[in-house]
């Protein structure tokens, strides 16, 4: 490696180390963010619940029998989490158990 080609690679791995370092930082999991609460304004306005077997299935405005936030169209993160993030509550997480009035099949 010519003393050019090596100085270059060392410039840009310190620039991609700092990226790292800078995108690390912004980062959010899961787990960093506040569960939503059931008398969350947002959350009683969408009839959310953290258990889903508490809602009269007769109540909801999709047949569909079983309905949760883990099967829910909108629901994030990753499969088996207990909290994950949902599209409908920003920066919050839902139960998985739980479930709310926006609730839609997965495609
Ligand atoms: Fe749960 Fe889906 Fe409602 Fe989000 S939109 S709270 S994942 S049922």
């Amino acid at each position: 490696m010519s003393k050019i080609a090596r100085r270059k690679f060392i410039q840009l791995s310190a620039l991609a180390a700092a990226g790292c370092m800078a995108n690390s930082g912004r980062q959010v999991f899961a787990q960093d963010l506040p569960q939503v609460t059931e008398d969350d304004p947002m959350a009683a306005a969408m009839k959310y619940t953290h258990d889903a077997s508490t809602v009269d299935p007769g109540s909801r405005s999709k047949p569909d029998a079983e309905q949760n936030c883990a099967n829910c169209a909108l629901v994030q993160g990753n499969d088996g989490d207990t909290w994950r993030p949902c599209q409908i509550f920003p920066g919050k997480t839902v139960n998985a158990n739980g479930w709310c009035t926006v609730w839609a099949p997965k495609a």
